[in-house]
């Protein structure tokens, strides 16, 4: 279910006004609704200091934090068709983004992540050492049995917590 109390929980640590609840329940739905048409990725930009939205199609994951004003603080939520969790570079783009304060993926089973700057310091941390994390995990003798989106959620929630991120998983639609 998609609702205001769900959507603060999975947004955790940010406080959400009212309004910028409704725009992400509402950002959610549209990239779930127009990649399932098309089966691509379109990425939606909420800013938080004017609830201001606009949507892009996702050609290079890396332009769509920058079309923001930069200054302003800012929630990015995607779609991914293949319903994985963020991939190293979906965690690089959050990382780079100071302004960047959640990221959200919208999977077309229904299944959301999301991640949020916490209060530490934004650690720094390089395209491939997060990759190398990914590797790690995935070629651990110890995850053998796991499926290849459990392994990736390990990594993420290894690497959120390096760097002071909060990592959740929810059902939202
Ligand atoms: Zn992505």
């Amino acid at each position: 279910m998609l609702d205001d109390k769900k959507i603060q929980e999975l947004y955790n640590p940010l406080i959400l006004g009212d309004d910028l609840i409704d725009k992400i329940i509402e950002a959610h739905k549209t990239v779930l609704k127009v990649g399932k048409t098309s089966n691509t990725e379109y990425a939606i930009t909420i800013c938080c200091e004017t609830n201001a939205t606009k949507i892009h199609t996702i050609g290079n994951h890396k332009s769509v934090a920058y079309l923001c004003e930069p200054d302003k603080s800012y929630i990015v939520i995607h779609n991914h068709p293949n319903n994985t969790p963020f991939s190293p570079r979906d965690l690089f783009s959050f990382y780079s983004g100071i302004h960047h304060k959640s990221l959200g993926v919208q999977c077309h089973d229904g299944t959301a992540y999301i991640i949020s700057r916490g209060t530490l310091n934004n650690t720094a941390i390089s395209f491939d050492k997060i990759s190398e994390v990914f590797d790690r995990v995935r070629d651990a003798p110890e995850y053998i049995n796991l499926t290849l989106r459990e392994k990736r959620e390990i990594a993420i929630f290894l690497i959120a917590r390096r760097q002071g991120w909060v990592f959740l998983k929810g059902a939202l639609i």
